[in-house]
């Protein structure tokens, strides 16, 4: 197959891409809120860095570091200290890759290398502080890659991508920019709230299976999902229409198009189309039996009542907003360009919906695993490697590099 091969940034071009004005929207919605506790934070941790290396006090454990120049390793780092009276440490058993590690793992994206690496992971539960009561030590549980509190009133409604308890887009695996709190890639990670973010993994699923519901499977879900019941109620035969990449050589996985698809399907949609120009992706999709195609065919194509943009590009997001049908939604996950041109009147003359934005996983959680339960979603059909996480540096390299769809790393 034609594969794309992919090259790393070495530390100069990536530092331009950190430094470049596309860079600085990362910096600005990280810093926009509570920026005084996110420098107070990263201030705390280099000191800790520093008191450690100088004597360390706390057993050492592995992490997998992204550097640049594509370099993957594991380096010996201290455990997270006892977690606090909410908290938990947990062990990760699985973790998968997200669409957005290659950007991230080969210097093309503004988070500052160098980073330790992965935010999806179903991990098992090794100590917790003394108010948690919803997880116990031993118990498997999705570890949702954004942090929330479960208190504040944008988690009480179920926007837990925004909890306004810790700092904008704090997350696991982006390094400083995410407000360092560790990769998944390593023994031990840190969970600050236990209670408000552990989903208990249901009986009778694998690990493996699950790794990425916390991250990417609910965002495929979040696409479709909201959207669906309402238009097929209308309209049974309703299309769905997901626009992946429209270029050849893109460095963004295809496993959230792959799973949206999956998710609408799941939910009833007869009619999913599914445009992308890598032909490896295609491939992946027509096996899930989705209705392929070609960017390019869309425009021999009616417009769609829903399109979903995954493709991560400017031109891409122009595609997806140009193939609305009247009074359709278009939900896209935007991508890490600054700026793009919209087809304003295009849009307002056929009075669509475009909502674009990040996910409020843990809210999602549950629902997919229901859906898993019930076996109408299989996640695992749009896995292609599965590994063990002590090769996880020679792994990663070659699915990053080679454009791999989607690894999951276990014991
Ligand atoms: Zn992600
Ligand atoms: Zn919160």
């Amino acid at each position: 197959m034609d594969r794309v091969r992919h090259r790393p940034r070495g530390w100069v071009r990536h530092y331009a891409r950190v430094l470049a004005p596309a860079g600085a929207p990362a910096g600005r919605v990280a810093l926009e809120r509570d920026g005084e506790q996110r420098l107070r934070r990263l201030a705390d941790a280099a000191a800790d860095r520093a008191r450690q290396r100088l004597a360390r006090t706390r057993p050492s454990m592995r992490a997998l570091t992204a550097l640049p120049g594509g370099r993957l390793c594991w380096r010996s780092v201290p455990v997270p200290p006892p977690p606090g009276p909410d908290g938990a440490i947990v062990h990760p058993i699985a973790v998968a890759t997200c669409d957005m590690d290659p950007l991230i793992a080969l210097g093309s994206s503004p988070f500052p290398l160098p980073l330790h690496l992965g935010h999806e992971s179903v991990a098992e539960v090794l100590t917790v502080g003394e108010r948690v009561a919803g997880v116990r030590p031993g118990e498997r549980v999705i570890v949702p890659f954004q942090i929330s509190c479960g208190r504040c009133p944008p988690c009480r409604s179920g926007r837990t991508g925004n909890c306004a308890g810790v700092p904008p887009i704090s997350m696991y695996g982006f390094g400083v920019a995410g407000g360092h709190w560790g990769g998944a890639y390593s023994d031990q990670l840190a969970v600050p709230y236990a209670d408000a973010m552990l989903v208990p993994l249901p009986d009778g699923v694998d690990p493996v299976v699950a790794a990425s519901v916390a991250d990417n499977v609910c965002d495929g879900y979040r696409h479709v999902a909201p959207h669906l019941p309402g238009l097929l109620e209308r309209d049974p035969e309703a299309e769905v229409l997901i626009v992946g990449s429209v270029r050849r050589r893109s460095l963004y996985g295809a496993s959230v198009p792959l799973y949206a698809g999956l998710v609408a399907k799941a939910l009833g949609a007869r009619n999913v189309r599914f445009a992308d120009s890598r032909p490896p992706v295609r491939a992946q999709a027509e096996r899930l039996g989705l209705d392929v195609m070609h960017p390019q065919e869309l425009r021999r194509r009616a417009p769609a009542p829903l399109v979903v943009d995954v493709s991560g590009s400017p031109a891409g997001q122009r595609t997806a907003l140009s193939n609305v049908a009247p009074d359709g939604v278009c939900s896209s996950a935007g991508g890490l360009h600054r700026t793009t041109r919209i087809p304003a009147s295009l849009l307002y003359g056929r009075n669509a919906t475009f909502h674009v934005g990040r996910t409020h996983v843990r809210t999602l959680i549950p629902q997919v695993l229901d859906l898993m339960v019930q076996m109408r979603l299989r996640p695992e059909a749009v896995t292609t490697t599965v590994a063990r996480l002590d090769e996880a540096p020679g792994v990663l390299r070659e699915h990053y590099v080679g454009g791999g769809i989607k690894a999951i790393l276990t014991e």
